[in-house]
């Protein structure tokens, strides 16, 4: 919409609100009640810019931010917001092309049980090598890959490249533990993924019980009865199924016990304060316990000191992860990890 002889951006934006109400309220539609949203961009001639494209670009800007905020809002557009979506648009640009340069990485970092301290897992995590900027963390990449579905192909390469690591450290004698690979929610709604997961797994020539997939409350609940024939299908390639981030989504109980899943992973806000405050330590013996009650196995991730330790011990935690064994370390050096005398050769 163009609107003239407003004095402000204020204004368009009051009015934008206006019409996007008028938008959301209900109306029957053979014989159904529907509800629209809609999302709104304000920029402002001449301040935000002189040229109808640049104008234009500044209103999707500010959309595509509304959006982001959940949508059904208005924005209006700013310098700042302008920023935020060039370097976006950057990190999307490099990222399409990171795999191809071979720039990705898996890391790996140790599971342990609880019970001996023995390391009985690890769980793959990406990094991006990028040629000026050093090693860029997941939080910063994952999400921007997950909103562009640039982690469909990016998930397959992850997949690919540790089963390949895994079936190279058998070849050369280790004593390899079973590894867990991160799907994402958008790549597992793809029709494609159950299939994508057995090929990965016969290229490498690799016994499908050393896979563990990892996946969120979220990703599962999303569309729960496609969800259980999905997870179905991988269970009957022989892969492990766990839960991620577990108490941090919103989960049916109910769904729970059908999904054919092993484990739970408890998520490390509540872990990481287990041993200084009473609520989180209340929530993760409740997982504990309702894990053990559902047959699953139930790993804490995050901890960090031996306090927390104890505490998991104390309430029979299965396995756990975090920074008091090791952090994610380069392939390399898990290698070394899977050679080197005790404590790391107690991995197998
Ligand atoms: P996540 O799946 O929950 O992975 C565990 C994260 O916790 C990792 O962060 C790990 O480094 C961190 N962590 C482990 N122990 C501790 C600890 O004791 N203290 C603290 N403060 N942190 C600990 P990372 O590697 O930065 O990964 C962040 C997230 O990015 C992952 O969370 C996962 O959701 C996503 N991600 C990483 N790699 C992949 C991938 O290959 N595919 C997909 N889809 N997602 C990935
Ligand atoms: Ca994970
Ligand atoms: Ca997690």
């Amino acid at each position: 919409m163009l609107i003239q002889g407003l004095d402000q951006a204020d204004t368009a934006g009051a009015l934008a609100e206006t019409l996007l109400a008028a938008i959301a309220a209900p109306f029957r539609a053979a014989g159904e009640e529907v509800v629209l949203t809609a999302s709104a961009g304000v920029t402002v001639f001449p301040d935000d810019g002189m040229e109808s494209g640049a104008i234009l670009n500044n209103a999707a800007v500010a959309m595509r931010q509304a959006k982001q905020r959940g949508g059904g809002r208005a924005e209006i557009y700013s310098r700042e917001l302008s920023d935020t979506s060039l370097r976006r648009l950057n990190v999307e640009t490099e990222l399409r092309r990171a795999i191809d340069r071979e720039e990705l990485r898996i890391f790996f970092q140790p599971k342990v049980r609880v019970e001996t301290g023995r390391g009985s897992g690890c769980e793959v995590l990406v990094r991006w090598q990028h040629p000026e900027r050093g090693i860029v963390g997941p939080d910063k990449c994952i999400p921007i890959a997950e909103e562009t579905g640039l982690i469909v192909p990016l998930g397959e390469w992850v997949l690919r490249a540790a089963c390949n690591q895994t079936a190279d450290w058998l070849r050369a004698g280790l004593r390899v533990p079973r590894f867990s690979v991160n799907v994402a929610s958008p790549q597992f709604r793809t029709q494609r993924f159950p299939a994508l997961v057995a090929p990965a797994l016969q290229d490498a020539d690799l016994d499908p019980r050393f896979l563990s997939l990892e996946l969120t409350e979220s990703a599962m609940m999303e569309d729960a009865p496609r969800s259980i024939r999905a997870l179905q299908e991988l269970k009957e390639i022989g892969v492990r199924l766990s839960i991620d981030d577990f108490g941090t989504g919103y989960s049916s109980l109910a769904y729970l016990k059908r999904f054919p899943l092993n484990e739970i992973k408890i998520d490390k806000s509540f872990v990481m304060g287990v041993d200084r405050d009473v609520d989180n330590a209340a929530i993760v013996i409740a997982i504990i316990a309702m894990a053990r009650g559902l047959g699953l196995s139930v790993c804490a991730e995050g901890v960090e000191t031996k306090s927390q330790l104890a505490l998991l011990k104390r309430h029979a935690c299965d396995e756990c992860q975090g920074f008091l064994f090791s952090k994610p370390v380069p392939a390399e050096t898990f290698g070394k990890m899977l050679g080197a005398p005790a404590p790391a050769r107690a991995m197998a």
